[in-house]
């Protein structure tokens, strides 16, 4: 992976852990080589890692609507900022522009983000491998609920288990280099239904 795309709060969260994580993330990226494409805001978790990947060196390109500029105060010392006409080109943008995907801690924007980006899988519309850093148990009850969603067959295991989960960031980069997207059809019972 030469681009990994990441998501993240735009708060800081409500333990330092979560920034740390953002940092380690950040120079695990630096150190395999993986330049950062990732939202293009200051602010929260986005600005800590893309601050990191800058102070070790590495290479950032922030994506970012011109509406949002002044709100999530776009980082002006980045590699790269592209400022595009909404979400929607924001988010094809990055999805474009990387070859893996990590959702670090956020909210509601980080979480749209993160399943967009599995329901173009589960569709077959793009392969790349995707994965959250489990920081904190933050994403523990996310895991159980499509843990549920399997169990009541509105999801394929195949397709749950596309979302690679992982506390260290260097284990999730590995796990993410050697993955392979399934192939499997997306409507579970679509012969009898
Ligand atoms: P949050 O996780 O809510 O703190 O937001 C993290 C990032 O996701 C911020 O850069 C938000 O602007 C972004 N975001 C929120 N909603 C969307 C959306 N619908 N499409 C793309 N990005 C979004």
């Amino acid at each position: 992976m030469k681009h990994v795309c990441v998501f993240a709060g735009s708060n800081l969260g409500a333990f330092p852990e979560y920034e740390a994580a953002a940092r380690k993330l950040g120079s695990a990226l630096v150190a395999r080589g993986c330049a950062l494409v990732y939202g293009g805001a200051k602010v929260g978790l986005m600005g800590v890692l893309a601050d990191t990947v800058l102070e070790a060196g590495g290479h950032v390109t922030g994506v970012i609507p011109a509406g949002l500029v002044a709100k999530e105060v776009a980082h002006d010392e980045l590699s790269n900022l592209r400022v595009v006409d909404s979400m929607h080109e924001r988010k094809a943008t990055m999805a474009d522009l990387s070859d893996g995907v990590i959702a670090l801690p956020g909210g509601l924007g980080t979480l749209e983000e993160l399943f967009e980006v599995l329901t173009w899988t589960q569709l077959g519309l793009h392969a790349k491998p995707c994965g959250i850093l489990n920081v904190r148990g933050y994403f523990d009850q996310l895991l159980s609920f499509l843990n549920h969603a399997v169990a009541q067959r509105f999801v394929a295991r195949e397709h749950r288990d596309m979302l690679l989960s992982e506390v260290d960031a260097t284990k999730l980069l590995d796990r993410m280099e050697g993955y392979r997207a399934p192939t499997v059809e997306k409507w579970l019972d679509r012969e009898t239904s």
